[in-house]
């Protein structure tokens, strides 16, 4: 089953993804961990977007689809959880031409909707372990251990370059103007489902199993 998850920077799609890969044996596919790879690589793509993602603008649907198209090919039959994809109209469309043509759908849109307030909250306390990517938050999620992954023991974190006040107020117009408008349109297809995205990270899991299994 292959599922997108929509939601505004901050709204809980990273972390509900990774509890779905490790509950389910589903594959993320994050375009925007795709490009900080590309970034890291420092590949001819990676340089090219960096500035627009720092800025928190969109990169061109060409290269976000580009990258979307050559991991399709690699998912033999795992069912597919799509990070931050697509993000525009044209990025929509393209998904569905290149779902159709490996016989395959999207089977739910989840939308998980999460107050502007508390996405700032959010943004700005969020650090990720370096070696698991498992996230955690200066106030609400510490590691266990002071500077321990709880997940995978490693001892460096890092903090995302776009994760500012300003880059994140720039994110968040490109959700409404760019990427709202894609609830319409899976609405009207009749795949979308919203989950309350305010709620903690197990209330939340509850919904997107709920969606699932029914
Ligand atoms: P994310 O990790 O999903 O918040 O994405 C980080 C940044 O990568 C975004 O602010 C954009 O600059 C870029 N990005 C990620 N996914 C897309 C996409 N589907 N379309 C355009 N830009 C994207």
């Amino acid at each position: 089953m292959n599922i997108i998850l929509i939601g505004p920077p901050g709204a809980g799609k990273g972390t509900q993804a990774k509890r779905l890969v490790s509950e389910r044996g589903m594959v993320q596919l994050s375009t925007g961990d795709m490009l900080r790879d590309a970034k890291t690589s420092g590949t001819e793509m990676g340089n090219l977007v960096a500035d627009v993602m720092a800025r928190g603008e969109l990169v061109t649907d060409d290269i976000v689809i580009g990258l979307i198209a050559e991991k399709l090919d690699s998912l033999d039959g795992a069912g597919a959880i799509f990070d931050g994809f697509p993000r525009t109209l044209a990025q929509a469309d393209a998904l569905e031409a290149l779902m159709a043509s490996k016989g395959s759908e999207i089977a739910h849109v989840i939308e998980m909707r999460v107050d502007d307030d508390a996405l700032v909250a959010r943004i700005t306390g969020r650090f990720t372990c370096a070696n698991c990517g498992e996230v955690y938050h200066d106030t609400t999620r510490q590691p266990k251990q002071s500077g321990v992954c709880d997940i995978c023991g490693g001892t460096e974190f890092t903090r995302r370059s776009d994760d500012t006040e300003d880059a994140l107020r720039t994110r968040l117009m490109a959700y409404y103007k760019q990427t709202s408008p894609l609830l319409g349109y899976y609405h009207a297809k009749g795949r979308l489902k919203t989950v309350d995205g305010m709620g903690g990270m197990d209330a939340v899991s509850t919904q997107i199993s709920d969606i699932l299994t029914n």
